[in-house]
């Protein structure tokens, strides 16, 4: 008999991770977005370059992944742009190809709002640092939450406020409604900051006197400061841009009621509902919200 310490054990193979999925965004004045859309769709079939890229007259905003030398070739074939010369951009290693497809596309807005916003004279940004600073001072500034309902529901700071809203459409009207005083600091936050730059530019606009916007958002804040101020989990639309983050759940289940912070759309191609749902309980309903989903005809694959 052999200890177990002494059966031969192969190494596990180690991930190679050879591609990169990388996001970025700016607000800049783009004249002939469609010259540039030409110019990048080139650049991406060129270097084997997939995802999604949208251009309009206020901007970029795209989310790619690629062979790790070819996102670097496109990043300084970007930056020649002297409009996009100071782009930064958030990057995670892959072992694979994230995006299946290549759009490029021009649209009115690379962020759905609905009403014109003005980035000649942006807010300006606080850091995570000083957010927490902020904070830790019990600053009197009021932290505004500019993110839908059902991300808020499985996270935010401390003591923001939120507004009842389902898609960033819905801001105006809802910041309209909510009164906030003029004359105090406001910092507003979204995810990764792409909404938040609009929204907040767009409350000065409003004659809001004082308004900062989170750098980063709240991935490089928690990723600056873990469990500190933020509370749950913070939503993401796009796993592969986003490193998992250990964080103390705030939700539970729907089904079970266990602690939980997965979130997920129900199968059954009808309903779609978000809700959350641990593992054990999408094993067990097959990822659907309720019996009758499940007896539903049409499922995701
Ligand atoms: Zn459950
Ligand atoms: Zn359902």
């Amino acid at each position: 008999m052999y200890k177990e310490s002494q059966i031969y054990k192969p190494f596990e193979l180690a991930k190679v991770m050879d591609y990169k999925t990388i996001s970025l965004y700016k607000y800049v004045s783009l004249d002939e977005p469609e010259v540039l859309k030409e110019k990048l769709r080139n650049y991406c079939e060129a270097l084997d370059i997939l995802g999604r890229i949208l251009l309009g007259k206020e901007g970029i905003n795209a989310a790619i992944s690629g062979k790790k030398e070819n996102i670097e070739k496109f990043k300084q074939l970007l930056k020649k742009d002297k409009r996009l010369a100071d782009l930064t951009f958030r990057e995670l290693e892959a072992e694979k190809n994230t995006y299946h497809k290549l759009v490029v596309r021009v649209r009115k807005e690379i962020v759905v709002f609905g009403k014109e916003v003005s980035f000649k004279n942006k807010a300006p940004y606080i850091t995570p640092k000083k957010l927490k600073m902020l904070l830790d001072k019990k600053t009197d500034a009021i932290l505004l939450d500019a993110r839908n309902s059902y991300e808020i529901k499985l996270g935010k700071f401390k003591n923001a406020i939120t507004l009842p809203i389902e898609t960033f459409r819905e801001f105006p009207e809802a910041i309209k409604k909510a009164k906030l005083p003029k004359n105090k600091p406001i910092i507003s936050y979204c995810t990764g900051g792409i909404r938040c730059e609009k929204a907040a530019t767009y409350l000065k606009q409003q004659g809001f006197k004082e308004v900062y916007q989170l750098k980063g958002g709240i991935i490089q804040y928690m990723n600056e400061f873990p469990n500190t101020y933020f509370e749950g989990n913070c939503f993401v639309f796009d796993d592969s841009l986003t490193p998992s983050l250990k964080v103390k759940p705030i939700t539970t289940c729907d089904i079970c009621h266990a602690t939980s912070d997965v979130m997920i759309n129900c199968h059954n191609l009808e309903c779609d509902k978000l809700f959350i749902c641990c593992p054990t309980c999408q094993t067990k309903t097959k990822k659907h919200c309720s019996p009758a989903c499940e007896k539903a005809p049409r499922h995701r694959p």
